[in-house]
């Protein structure tokens, strides 16, 4: 049933690969669809925030459906818009959507996704209602769209500074093992990491300098006292699952929708603060940072989280929090440990902090962790990638395997249950 529907969305989706950009496509489509469906009742876009964003057009592109208290867009209306053409694998539960440019994979019941190649957690679990795959429309807004359109990130001035935040200090260690602590590995990726940022001409503030514990909320208030500025909070995870290994990363969760590590089934976080007003950055900055540092160091992709962790929440700059990785597992924790290791991993921050800035500057696509493979293999041209965005969009996309490049494959995590909250993160 589901593969009869999707093979009419794939003829949708090679049509609108002929036209100038998805939004044109979609629109110019939008009317049959529209009319077929008897969705009069679709809101004004699948922003929730009721300020204008760089989403569709309103009712022509979306027909939202509302199931329970929240809303929710098919897969193929998503795949419509994006120019995407889709297949649902043999078990019936997953969606990959591809367009050689744009990759989306999510699984019917879990919050799971891949997108660009990055494992990604959803708000909410993908449904089915009718036959249809439905994404809840927070996950469009706030997942799915800022990474398969970037360049539509709302503009807000320059990244001139770059706040730098090596978790713990002092008294608090942070994980630890009998290699070293998390407190002296972030404070080490933080003083690599400064120089590299400055010569590419950033201005750069560590929240802490020393082996001294600074309270969270002072942090957030350095961070605020910048200008033109990202912060960037530097950690490593410990687990008491001592196999958890790999890269995980954090930015703020969007109001109304709970944390990555939070049963998304429960209620409670409906009565939670708002997010940020620079949560579309916050969000961005995530991204691209972490295809960077999955495209430089072949660690387990965890995954692009949401948190309402301190120093995320009280920063009124776009903001992220940094796992490098677990001390608490052998292998991983070796690595870390490693000077040389460390040098890379800053080198990966730099470069996706540059790419950050080259998106909010020149509306310039960040890099896919494909893509930083291939041009360390030697396959891409850089020159390439460097192109304006204009010509991007007109010209074929450079190889990129679409397909999640993983160097090992990734088992499925439970973000709940495979590392507990770091403390030092919390409230
Ligand atoms: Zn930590």
């Amino acid at each position: 049933m589901i593969g009869v529907r999707f093979s009419s969305f794939a003829i949708a989706g090679l049509l609108s690969l002929s036209l100038a950009t998805p939004s044109l496509a979609a629109k110019s489509k939008a009317k049959s669809k529209t009319s077929k469906k008897s969705s009069a009742k679709a809101k004004p876009s699948p922003t929730p925030a009721a300020k204008p964003s760089p989403s569709p057009t309103p009712n022509q592109d979306w027909q939202v459906i509302k199931v329970g208290p929240r809303d929710y867009l098919t897969v193929d209306n998503i795949a419509k818009f994006y120019g995407l053409i889709g297949n649902v694998d043999s078990t019936g539960k997953i969606v990959v959507l591809n367009n050689g440019r744009n990759q989306l994979q999510v699984t019917l019941d879990s919050r799971e996704a891949v997108v660009n190649g990055v494992r990604n957690w959803l708000c909410f679990p993908v449904i089915a209602k009718d036959d249809k795959f439905l994404v809840s429309r927070i996950d469009l807004a706030k997942t799915i769209e800022p990474q398969l359109r970037p360049q539509m990130l709302p503009q807000k001035g320059k990244v001139l500074t770059i706040v730098l935040d090596p978790g713990h200090g002092g008294f608090d260690k942070g994980a630890r093992n009998n290699l070293g602590t998390e407190k002296d590995f972030a404070l080490d990726v933080a003083r690599k990491l400064r120089p590299m940022l400055q010569k590419k001409g950033f201005k750069v503030v560590l929240t802490r300098e020393n082996d001294v514990f600074i309270p969270l909320h002072m942090r957030a208030r350095i961070a605020n006292a910048t200008k033109d500025s990202i912060f960037v909070s530097l950690h490593f995870n410990g687990a008491s699952n001592r196999d958890a290994t790999g890269f995980e990363i954090f930015s703020l969760t969007p109001r109304g929708a709970p944390s990555t590590d939070d049963n998304a089934l429960a209620l409670h976080f409906v009565n939670m603060q708002a997010g940020s007003a620079v949560d579309a950055q916050s969000f961005a900055l995530s991204a691209t940072v972490f295809h960077s540092m999955l495209g430089h160091l072949p660690e387990v992709d965890r995954g692009i989280k949401r948190a309402r962790f301190a120093v995320l929440r009280h920063t009124k700059i776009p903001a992220i929090l940094v796992e490098g990785g677990f001390l608490t597992e052998t292998d991983n924790s070796k690595r870390v440990a490693d000077p040389a290791w460390r040098e890379k991993f800053a080198e990966a921050l730099s470069v996706g902090i540059e790419n950050y800035r080259n998106l909010v500057e020149k509306k310039q696509r960040p890099m896919l962790v494909a893509e930083y493979r291939a041009r360390a293999a030697g396959e891409i041209n850089v020159v390439d990638l460097a192109a304006p965005p204009s010509r991007l969009e007109e010209t074929p996309p450079p190889i990129v395997p679409v397909t999640n490049p993983a160097p090992t494959p990734t088992p499925a995590l439970d973000p709940a249950t495979a590392a507990p909250p770091d403390p030092n993160r919390e409230p």
